[in-house]
């Protein structure tokens, strides 16, 4: 593993690495650099110490944290006709969660236009403008491509196929954003919280259509890009309807 300041906010905020030493072992960096790193961190807010490390005897290691409130986050799960929003803390704590109206059928430039409108009225109701906004997570009800950050070949959503929806909210926002098929970041969210100890899972989601996030041998596995997408999987029919990916035999047209 690289040792980048990233990599060890992310073994922070994994649990992974909750000391300095902790840090060097899984990241190969010498415990020096780490040092220096995880000092610069502090100084920038993202990471804290509090006095709490389980002891081995002599000096209590002090135990890192991500800094709760050095920023929050907002993710976002766009549906086929709804939107959820949460802001959170850099700890995962839930600070507010807001349903609101959204119809993915009128396209991509008015959709993203008013997820920017209903995220800063939410960061308003949530009382964190004093916070900054660090980045943003968009789950979105058909296939991605997360490197490019963009909608590829979806079947129900017209004018969406490669969309750059990630760089156009970053225009629009200032921030960093990430997007992902909303199936695999149930899977993600599954494995993560729920089933952290199996290797394989399948998380189903049953909407408007039919998606599927599958964890293999503990990671995501994204297959071409469709791999779960249950809905369009041939069935024997016995009047067929043409579905909206040009086949005639879909589960879910
Ligand atoms: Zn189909």
């Amino acid at each position: 593993m690289a040792g980048s300041a990233g990599d060890l906010v992310r073994l922070v905020a994994k649990g992974h690495g909750r000391s300095r030493a902790e840090l060097a072992r899984m990241s190969g960096m010498a415990p020096s650099s780490v040092s220096l790193r995880v000092e610069e961190l502090i100084d920038a807010g993202l990471l804290r110490e509090d006095g709490e490390g389980a002891s081995r005897g002599g000096r209590r290691p002090r135990q890192l944290r991500l800094h709760e409130n050095a920023g929050v986050v907002v993710a976002v799960d766009v549906g086929t006709h709804h939107v959820r929003m949460a802001v959170l803390d850099l700890g995962g704590r839930v600070l507010l969660e807001r349903e609101l109206p959204g119809d993915i059928a009128e396209g991509p430039e008015r959709v993203s236009e008013r997820l920017v409108e209903h995220l800063r009225m939410t960061l308003r109701q949530a009382s964190v403008e004093q916070l900054p906004l660090l980045g943003v997570g968009i789950g979105m009800p058909g296939p991605v491509d997360p490197g490019a950050a963009k909608v590829v070949a979806p079947s129900r959503m017209p004018g969406w196929n490669e969309y750059p929806i990630g760089r156009r909210m970053s225009e629009l926002l200032g921030v960093r954003v990430v997007v992902e098929n909303d199936a695999n970041l149930m899977a993600v969210g599954e494995h993560r919280y729920g089933w952290p100890d199996r290797d394989n899972l399948m998380a189903v989601k049953a909407g408007t259509g039919i998606g599927c996030g599958i964890i293999a041998s503990g990671k995501l596995h994204r297959g071409r890009g469709a791999a779960g997408d249950i809905s369009h999987v041939p069935v024997h029919v016995p009047e067929p309807v043409t579905c909206s990916c040009g086949h005639s035999d879909c589960l879910v047209e």
